[in-house]
């Protein structure tokens, strides 16, 4: 069997077994025996992240050959994920006005919903969010000490920035001079994709055991009761999973048939891998290791163009999450009854691409930067409650489509190079 169908039918497996377990009240044994098997998985996929791009972009960056070329292909990578998340977040709105989600919620149980979600989400910590402004992300990607950023998944932004940095004072310092710090970056970068074919032989394991326990310990955490909430969640769901899906099949079909020289069928086949793995871990960042092999290995990319465009797009591409935000705005402004006016929702756009590009590509970062959406428009930000209940399989559909940006961008950049190479 191949990789992609073993990590398929673990994941039937694994919310089978999740549903099960549920049915028949074994959920400790799931967290006992099942779950320190997806942890292992997961803690091996994001203990590879930052020396994983931070050997690869440098080993990308020296490989090519002008200072020029590097800025032509972040320029086209920065342009084009600015554009594609423009276009998710307008979706999003499109669809958010068109099925009206919050429609059926009533007003009476808005505070008693705030209420009991409030104590949850105090040890978030909104208020350090709130207080940032807006452009903070620009400033955070500028690390003070190497270390420390080195130390933290969730700094990876600073991470790029300093290989960065490095690869290209390679390129300057020449092939010549740099070439004993050239091979050691290219055999250590081989090595690390050698590493990555290892860790993947547990995907199967490790997806199965972390879709059971998500599913063990996030049912009947729900306090929601009422008929009509749950409908009006039900609905507002379903307005972000439609969006998804028309990013999905839609429009990045239609900009890889028309950009990129991949086609849609092996696009597809070959990122799924990396798309069940974003699917059950909910974080772009941990996926990583998985993406860029895919793209490499499936895709058949050039690795100097993977190897930036990918961990870059990690961080600050989210189509999903983006399209999320604007479904989840609108929605919480029309719960606390406010009408958003056009020009209202034309500051969605900014925001929640901004608001998205500072979302770190870990799980339940997206609902915490959403917060700068709200307080932007004078939403109360504590309507983040709201929406609570249903985050987390969101939030592995948000990721998907996350991931698969990425993807279709890294293709696109790929091919615009060819061309003019
Ligand atoms: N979990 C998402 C990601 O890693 C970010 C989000 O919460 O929307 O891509």
């Amino acid at each position: 069997m191949s990789l992609r169908s073993q990590i398929l039918v673990s994941l039937f497996l694994g919310v089978g077994l999740g549903m099960l377990a549920i049915h028949f009240g074994f959920q400790k044994l799931v967290v006992d025996w099942i779950k320190p098997f997806g942890i292992i998985f997961l803690n091996l996929l994001k203990m590879l992240a930052i020396p994983l791009i931070f050997v690869s972009l440098i080993q990308g960056i020296s490989s090519i050959s002008s200072l020029t070329q590097l800025s032509r292909i972040g320029f086209r990578t920065i342009t084009l994920y600015l554009i594609t998340t423009i276009i998710a977040v307008s979706v999003g709105l499109i669809w958010v006005n068109i099925i009206k989600p919050a429609e059926s919620f009533p007003a009476d149980q808005r505070e008693p919903l705030i209420e009991a979600y409030s104590q949850r989400i105090s040890s978030v910590k909104w208020e350090e969010t709130k207080s940032r402004s807006p452009l903070d992300f620009l400033v955070d990607i500028v690390p003070e000490n190497l270390v420390n950023a080195a130390s933290e998944n969730r700094n990876m932004l600073q991470m790029i920035f300093f290989a960065i940095l490095f690869g290209s004072a390679m390129v300057v310092v020449g092939t010549v001079k740099a070439k004993p710090l050239i091979e050691f970056f290219t055999a250590t970068n081989l090595v690390f994709i050698k590493v990555i074919n290892i860790i993947m032989i547990l995907a199967p394991l490790g997806v199965f055991a972390i879709l059971a326990s998500v599913l063990v310990e996030t049912a009947g955490d729900s306090v929601v009761s009422s008929f009509n909430v749950l409908k009006a969640l039900g609905m507002y769901a379903l307005t972000v999973i439609v969006g998804l899906a028309t990013l999905i099949f839609i429009i990045y079909p239609l900009l890889l048939a028309l950009f990129s020289s991949v086609r849609i069928k092996d696009f597809y086949k070959g990122i799924l891998p990396a798309q069940m793995v974003g699917f059950t871990t909910s974080s772009s960042v941990a996926t990583l290791p998985v993406t860029m092999q895919q793209c490499e290995e499936q895709l058949k990319l050039n690795p100097s163009t993977v190897s930036f465009v990918i961990p870059v797009g990690a961080t600050i591409n989210m189509d999903g999450t983006s399209l999320y935000q604007a479904v989840a705005a609108v929605f919480i402004a029309s719960v606390f009854g406010i009408e958003l006016t056009l020009s209202q929702q034309l500051i969605i756009v900014l925001t929640a691409t901004l608001a998205s590009i500072g979302s770190a590509g870990v799980p339940s970062a997206g609902i915490i930067m959403l917060v700068i959406v709200l307080e932007t428009l004078h939403i109360p930000a504590a309507g983040v409650a709201l929406i609570f209940a249903v985050d987390r399989p969101l939030d592995m559909f948000r990721t998907t489509v996350n991931i698969t940006g990425d993807c279709l961008i890294c293709s696109i950049v790929d091919k615009s190079l060819n061309r003019v190479q």
